[in-house]
């Protein structure tokens, strides 16, 4: 009987997710834990990789060609055994390879790095030689793909003669921040006496000497010198005359040090108390039950999640609360520091590397018992989680669209079974699955349906741009949104423009009716593609020429549409020449800190017009807002999504909430061609309701979600026609595995056909009970392994979110 470790190995081009067993070095077999990362010997070569240690076993088996771990990378695990079998599930479910899911559960700064480094073999080619191939200054570090294809051949040539080989190196670069703190060793009575011993003139000195005597708190070096007002040299005799003790210690960044304001929490109304109370049960009774707390903007949800969360911290247990990346603003975060202050570690990307290691160690530590963060928040390693929350559960940035590519909803699912712990999920607009799933019990629905304050929703007016434009407006501003720009600037008003501009491909639209050109078999509208020169489907593959007149009113007005934030910034200030702008758009926020810094120029009253892309729409509250403009509402409907109307939707809906938050009553103005689209009218009385109903009537007919579950598989490659020819071997593959009941869309190249010099073909599956697709398609996925060699990317998406 042996010990022996099972290693899931970090291999990028043959990765796998059965876990290799390794010896554990004698030195090491009382050391070694499950969740701590290795360094393995690996393949032909016995590369150094990285990998994870998931398992310690017992093996009687012939293990003499066992290889030997070589060194540890941790002296604690970096992952718990929950987040080890997590792992497998969502490597499982999302159809990605165990290791990626690993690296993502970790801090960047703990993803391993190699550097790669090129050796003479027994000097069996001069130095001079080698550099005529690749300068000497690259030897130590060198990515092959940055090489040109002739020093790749020439190179691997060198290496299959055994004159160079290439040597891996795994480097860690967690780093902590280490400062000095110095203690005292003096005591009261032994100020006199030192001070005698010193010169009268030796100001400094004795002014440590009086400090140290009298403090005996631990004090950083910093904070003593700036104190005292003397320097390190200073410090250092004290040091050599045995006055105190310096010590490096570690330090966490801490990127919100500055949030101090304390809150209490609020009374409850009847509703907000109801909703709380339902949710309290559960963490009494450990159920794993998902509540959908539906509440319009301003009714709440927030206090009520904080008061949950109260809840769970007094059972001794924590929480984890998810917000949009958006919505994590200063703000938001002192809201929740203001609650729980120092219990709180918060997550998100707008933090540096060190930073958020750093909130990932006070985790782990137990020293956080709150964790307040965007969609990778999920994973992180606190126990005994008593509640999980997510706000906005609607957001589409839950979903990742890489590898994994995991939806935080489904893992905080995984995670409140695991610890037998409620899940709320919140929002005025819900996911059409999750309100589906309320519908049918899986999920409780709690509902907000007031205001706190009593406040109306802002009035919304529509303005139809097409009878705008034939009296004579320019394509972006209608007369009346001018008007209410104008007021708005003469009485001090701040006023929120916004531009929803996505997608990439644009679509054609005919200026005199309005008219979008659709698919036949689809219900979907058609993108204009340039470089085919025509309308395409992003569903179905169907195609046909762009049009050079309206098919519906014959009229030649059928135009490209598609207008920038930055062009409407420029016509504004030509309007408005006096008014102070600002743009907040993917452009303009780029840089750490800009788009906190655009927030507060704006909330400190510095700018009048806010204007942007969808990214002004999420959680601001502003109260001398008064007025919101929606310049095109179109752009999101015309998207060729099935869900285009329910982002409009909630789009139109969460920026109209953005208007009249305080006292002052809030106009919003919804530009659009689409006058009498259902996803505009009900916008305009917030009516998620009625939507919900309408929107569920139309899936239903189309055979979508949450009616059917949708799966795609793309491939990708740099000619066409291998992605195409991989796309058709693997419908070959599927489709005898499937039901009559599935539905195959494709294969059909992605909208956007070529992306970084690729080509994308996809294919799109509806189905509603498919009991061998999860094989079929692993399979696919484990054989696509052998493709990566000849450059085919293989990608597996459950559930998208998005079909661009
Ligand atoms: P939501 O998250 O639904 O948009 P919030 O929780 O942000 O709503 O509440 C909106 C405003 O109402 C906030 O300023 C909040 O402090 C306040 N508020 C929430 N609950 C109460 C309450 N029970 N009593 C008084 N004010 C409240
Ligand atoms: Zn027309
Ligand atoms: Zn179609």
């Amino acid at each position: 009987m042996i010990q022996v470790a099972k290693v899931i190995v970090d291999v990028p081009t043959m990765q796998t997710n059965s876990p290799y067993s390794y010896l554990i070095p004698k030195q090491l077999e009382n050391e070694i834990q499950i969740g701590m990362r290795v360094v393995v010997p690996f393949g032909n070569g016995n590369r150094k990789v990285q990998g994870f240690v998931v398992k310690i076993e017992m093996e009687t088996i012939n293990t003499e060609k066992l290889k030997k771990i070589e060194s540890l990378m941790d002296l604690e695990p970096v992952l718990n055994t929950e987040l080890i079998q997590l792992s497998s599930w969502l490597a499982d479910t999302t159809f990605s390879f165990r290791v990626t899911c690993l690296l993502t559960m970790l801090p960047n700064v703990m993803r391993a790095k190699y550097s790669k480094q090129l050796k003479i073999v027994n000097d069996q080619i001069s130095k001079q030689q080698l550099a005529a191939i690749l300068p000497s200054t690259s030897w130590d570090n060198f990515e092959t793909d940055e090489l040109s294809t002739l020093q790749q051949s020439e190179l691997s040539n060198l290496r299959k003669q055994g004159k160079i080989e290439i040597v891996y190196r795994v480097k860690n670069q967690a780093q902590t921040k280490k400062i000095f703190q110095i203690e005292s060793r003096l005591s009261v009575d032994q100020e006199t006496k030192i001070l005698a011993s010193l010169r009268k003139n030796a100001i400094k000195l004795r002014q440590l000497v009086h400090y140290l005597a009298n403090h005996a708190t631990k004090i950083t070096q910093t904070s003593l010198e700036n104190k005292l007002n003397i320097t390190s040299a200073t410090i250092k005799i004290g040091e050599a005359k045995g006055w105190l003790i310096r010590q490096k210690v570690e330090q966490y960044r801490d990127p919100y040090k500055d949030v101090k304001k304390q809150t209490l929490p609020l009374t409850l109304n009847q509703d907000q108390q109801h909703a709380l109370d339902e949710i309290s049960q559960n963490i009494d009774k450990s159920q794993p039950q998902t509540f959908l707390l539906e509440g319009v903007t301003g009714s709440g949800k927030t206090e009520v999640y904080l008061q949950t969360i109260a809840y769970a911290l007094t059972k001794g247990k924590t929480a984890i609360m998810l917000v949009p990346e958006i919505a994590l603003t200063p703000l938001m975060v002192s809201r929740v520091k203001g609650r729980f202050s120092k219990k709180v570690a918060v997550l998100h990307s707008g933090l540096s590397d060190g930073e958020k290691f750093d909130e990932w160690r006070r985790i782990k530590r137990h020293e956080a018992q709150v964790v307040v963060g965007a969609r990778s928040a999920i994973f992180a390693p606190i126990e005994n989680v008593g509640v999980i929350i997510i706000d906005e559960e609607h957001e589409t940035s839950y979903k990742q669209d890489d590898s994994p590519r995991y939806h935080a909803r489904n893992v905080a699912q995984w995670r409140s079974e695991f610890y037998k712990c409620p899940l709320v999920l919140g929002s005025a607009t819900p996911s059409l699955e999750s309100r589906a799933r309320s519908e049918r019990n899986v999920y409780q629905l709690l509902r907000l349906p007031k205001r706190i304050n009593g406040h109306p929703l802002p009035k919304v007016k529509i303005v139809d741009m097409r009878e705008e434009l034939q009296a004579g407006a320019d394509q972006n501003f209608s007369q009346p949104l001018l008007e209410a720009i104008d007021s708005r600037l003469k009485i001090s008003q701040q006023s929120i423009l916004m531009l929803n501009r996505r997608g990439y491909s644009s679509f054609i639209m005919c200026r005199d009716c309005g008219f979008v050109l659709k698919c036949p078999n689809c219900d979907i509208s058609l993108t204009l593609h340039m470089d085919s020169h025509s309308m395409k489907c992003h569903y179905c593959g169907h195609e046909e020429p762009i049009p050079k007149q309206c098919p519906n009113c014959h009229s030649r007005k059928i135009r490209y549409y598609g207008t920038g934030t930055e062009k409407v910034e420029q016509e504004l200030q030509l309007k408005f020449p006096k008014a102070r702008i600002l743009r907040m758009d993917v452009d303009t926020t780029r840089r750490k800190g800009a788009h906190e810094k655009i927030l507060r120029q704006f909330g400190e009253q510095r700018a009048d017009i806010l204007l942007g892309t969808q990214m002004i729409a999420k959680g601001l509250d502003f109260p001398n807002v008064t007025l919101v403009g929606v310049l095109n509402a179109d752009t999101a409907l015309e998207l060729p999504d099935f869900r285009s109307s329910e982002r409009t939707f909630q789009l139109l809906t969460q920026v109209s909430g953005r208007a009249g938050r305080a006292d002052k009553l809030g106009e919003v103005f919804i530009q659009t061609f689409n006058p009498d689209h259902y996803a505009v009218q009900l916008a305009k009385t917030q009516n998620y309701e009625n939507f919900f109903r309408k929107e569920m009537y139309i899936r239903h007919q189309g055979k979508y979600p949450p009616y059917y579950y949708t799966l795609q598989i793309t491939a990708a490659h740099k000619e066409e026609k291998m992605a195409a020819k991989k796309m058709y071997a693997v419908l070959n593959e599927l489709q005898p595995k499937l039901s009559s009941q599935a539905i195959i869309l494709g294969p059909t190249p992605k909208p956007i056909a070529r992306v970084k010099n690729k080509y994308y073909y996809q294919i799109v599956i509806k189905y509603k009970n498919e009991p061998n697709l999860h094989a079929a398609v692993t399979k696919i996925l484990q054989e696509s392994q052998s493709d990566y060699r000849q450059g085919i990317q293989l990608s597996i998406d459950a559930e998208p979110q998005s079909f661009m």
